[in-house]
């Protein structure tokens, strides 16, 4: 079933330089409404199971060290089309194939450490989503 939510983190890298406000701002001002929003340190044990669909690929330990390295900020987002939009709205993995206007596009510094995860389908979004956040706190 098609929803009208996506699920969003703000990675390691965008917290510890002080982006977290620029890329909310960015996430608003494209239409998206926040409807959960934390700040939450990753244990390394929890960011490999956030990521075990990755788990076969070459890139994946040094995602989970990464990705509990610091601080991330995850978000519940709501819109009509959430995910495809928001995938647009972030640009492409790669900040050096990242469109002009995208988040990646002006805070990403690498693949690995590209400012932002976005749910790549409806049933994605509203597992990541459930992964963070209680029914209650999803409004
Ligand atoms: P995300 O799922 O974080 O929104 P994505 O869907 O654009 O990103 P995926 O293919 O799902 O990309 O990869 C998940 C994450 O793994 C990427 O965002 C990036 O941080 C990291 N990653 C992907 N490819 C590579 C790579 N070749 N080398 C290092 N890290 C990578
Ligand atoms: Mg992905």
């Amino acid at each position: 079933m098609a929803t009208n939510r996506t699920f969003t983190m703000i990675k390691p890298d965008a917290t510890q330089e002080n982006h977290i406000g620029g890329i909310l701002s960015m996430i608003e001002e494209g239409g998206f409404r926040i409807v959960s929003l934390k700040k939450v340190l990753l244990t390394p044990e929890r960011a490999g199971q956030f990521y075990e669909v990755h788990k076969e690929r070459p890139f994946y330990g040094d995602l989970v060290k990464y990705m509990s390295s610091g601080p991330i900020v995850a978000a519940i987002l709501e819109k009509d089309n959430a995910v495809a939009d928001f995938r647009t709205l972030i640009g492409a993995t790669n900040p050096a194939q990242a469109a002009e206007g995208t988040i990646r596009k002006k805070y990403a510094k690498s693949i690995e450490a590209n400012a932002v995860h976005g749910s790549d389908s409806d049933e994605n979004a509203q597992i990541e989503g459930n992964f963070f956040f209680t029914a209650d706190e999803q409004f």
